[in-house]
């Protein structure tokens, strides 16, 4: 994590929860807490309930809960990070640089934003101005209307030193400017970056301008023109349109290649599109999708060079957890073209229709394959092979083989031998290996259920509000038998407070996942505090709840030896749970 807890549970100190809800949603008092809609669900009477106290929100309609932090990245579509900046921008609070920049100081950033800003509304004004005629008639070209023009602040960069010499006079010196890009250095002095060219902001996902792209209008090379890489611009982590696609809250976000493309979709009330900026598409724009969605489809252009796009964002979109989709407009150059021609409906028609990922890639290794010929069917069965085994589960892997077979005239065995090979295996029947990464086992299964998960979080809220009886539940009880490692994490992470005997917030403990899906299952533990007439009811209450997580633990692993045949596992584990009915369990009152 980029920020220390200090400063997170500074921030969470300093923002109410009541007061940050209230600002969305109406709330009113209810008792101890304060009701209102549930902003994540419809609903008609209120379920949303908000905890001054304990500084947690909790919706019983949805399930959706966390803290401060949690509802700011669902509500405005944020990363964890994000969430931060945006707590401490709104009560003026500091950050402390992050590591990821030591030599910029955070005042020279800010300046840089500055200049951006003041260059984003000077391009814009000379774009609405006469010496912009050639860009706008472009712009009128592609049917661009005003309106969109002014979001997504489209501008006229002229000749010259025009931008330098407006912000000169704004205090910019020139060797700043250089290094933010926006001017370069000449035999004759300095003069402007980007000259000729349409502009084309772009916007962090805070909404703050962090570049420019420029398209040259008329003759000159190249054709697209981006800022550098500066302190407040990092292209393999920008994409451009994020900050208004979050705002969708779409859980499929459409994936194009240029600023054109995005901005005609979005004119077209497509508005859940983003681009990688005159760059390949890295792991890193993978990772950062994977914050704000679930899905991806890729709408790149129809040539080579759009195709070989596509092949290479796959395995970063596939690594990152993501669905994919392609979509394949063959009747057009690329999307802005095609919705020129054939209008938005017919767009959205093809997205509906888009490939299968694993389809595509197969599709795009047989064009120009003769079927017939007998070297070219095993080149083509070999690629098909190796685009299956790069598959992480064996049921995917196994589907697919059967699928891709039929639908390409491949032979099955040799197409899944061909894949045993790969992975290797032997080539027998057992290709289909276990999964590399064996998925976490979730805690509200078969073995016990709700009164399981009940269980696990009367424990947590207990031990972060009782020392003593967190002293002794370690003589019982580990993390991992909660079968799920983010609870397991809390766990620990309790303990460690309750040890370095600090009082322990549970509202801060959520804090310390960066993962909203994550900060909802702790926060969820500990929405029901237990309640007991005394501490001894209370003692016998964990007692029972202690046991329970421990045989519902124990069960799982004799599950697991009774598949694999594990006999002297089987009888250890049946001796551990005999012991765990006749030792008991007891808490001591201190
Ligand atoms: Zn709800």
């Amino acid at each position: 994590m980029v920020y220390s807890q200090d400063v997170i549970e500074d921030l969470r100190q300093g923002n109410d929860i009541v007061e940050v809800i209230s600002g969305y949603i109406a709330l009113r008092q209810s008792g101890a807490n304060h009701m209102g809609l549930c902003p994540f669900h419809r609903e008609r009477s209120p379920s949303f309930s908000v905890s001054a106290h304990r500084q947690l929100f909790h919706c019983f309609g949805c399930g959706e809960g966390g803290n401060v932090f949690t509802f700011i990245m669902k509500m405005e579509n944020f990363s964890f990070v994000d969430a931060i900046k945006f707590l401490a921008e709104r009560i003026n609070y500091r950050l402390p640089q992050t590591a990821s920049a030591p030599s910029v100081s955070s005042e020279e950033k800010e300046r840089m934003h500055q200049a951006y800003a003041f260059a984003a509304r000077f391009y814009y004004e000379n774009l609405q101005a006469p010496p912009g005629q050639p860009a706008m008639s472009y712009l009128e070209h592609r049917r661009l209307i005003p309106a969109i023009q002014r979001k997504f602040g489209l501008g006229w960069a002229g000749s010259g030193s025009d931008l330098r010499d407006h912000l000169s006079s704004k205090g910019f010196a020139d060797g700043f400017l250089v290094k933010a890009g926006l001017a370069m250095e000449g035999s004759r002095g300095h003069y402007d970056r980007f000259r000729g060219r349409l502009m084309f902001p772009i916007f962090d996902v805070q909404g703050k301008i962090v570049g420019f792209g420029g398209r040259i209008i008329g003759d000159g090379e190249p054709k697209y023109l981006n800022s550098p890489e500066t302190p407040i611009f990092d292209k393999s982590r920008t994409l451009y349109n994020l900050n208004y696609a979050r705002q969708t809250k779409k859980q499929t976000l459409i994936l194009v290649e240029g600023y054109m493309d995005v901005i005609a979709l979005y004119q077209a009330g497509i508005k859940n599109v983003v681009a990688a900026l005159g760059t390949a598409f890295t792991a890193n724009h993978a990772r950062i999708l994977k914050r704000y969605c679930n899905d991806a489809v890729l709408l790149f252009d129809t040539d080579e060079a759009g195709t070989k796009a596509a092949l290479r964002a796959i395995p970063h979109l596939y690594s990152a957890g993501l669905g994919i989709k392609v979509c394949r407009i063959e009747s057009a150059k690329d999307p802005d073209d095609y919705i020129q021609e054939f209008g938005v409906q017919a767009l959205a028609e093809q997205l509906s229709n888009s490939y299968d990922f694993v389809d595509f890639q197969v599709q795009t290794a047989n064009k120009g394959i003769d079927m017939s010929q007998t070297s070219q069917r095993i080149t083509f069965t070999k690629a098909s092979a190796k685009i299956i085994s790069a598959l992480n589960s064996p049921v995917e892997r196994e589907a697919y083989a059967r699928d891709m077979a039929h639908k390409y005239r491949m032979d099955e065995g040799a197409l899944k031998e061909e894949i045993a090979v790969i992975l290797g295996g032997d080539g027998s029947e057992d290709y289909i290996e276990a999964p590399r990464n064996s998925p976490i086992a979730v805690y509200d299964n078969k073995q016990g259920g709700q009164a399981f998960s009940e269980a696990v979080s009367h424990i947590l809220s207990t031990m972060a509000s009782d020392k003593d009886f967190c002293k002794q539940i370690t003589k019982y009880l580990t993390g991992e038998e909660f079968a799920d490692s983010i609870l397991s994490e809390a766990f620990s992470k309790i303990l460690l407070a309750q040890d370095k005997g600090k009082e322990v917030a549970p509202a801060d403990i959520v804090t310390t996942f960066e993962y909203a899906e994550d900060q909802q299952k702790i926060s969820r533990a500990f929405v029901k505090p237990p309640e007991y007439e005394d501490t001894k009811d209370k003692y016998i209450a964990l007692t029972h709840q202690v046991t329970l997580v421990k045989s519902a633990h124990l069960a799982r692993l004799m599950a697991d030896a009774t598949q694999n045949g594990d006999v002297e596992a089987l009888a250890r584990l049946s001796i551990e749970r005999k012991n765990l009915e006749t030792h008991k369990i007891s808490f001591l009152a201190v």
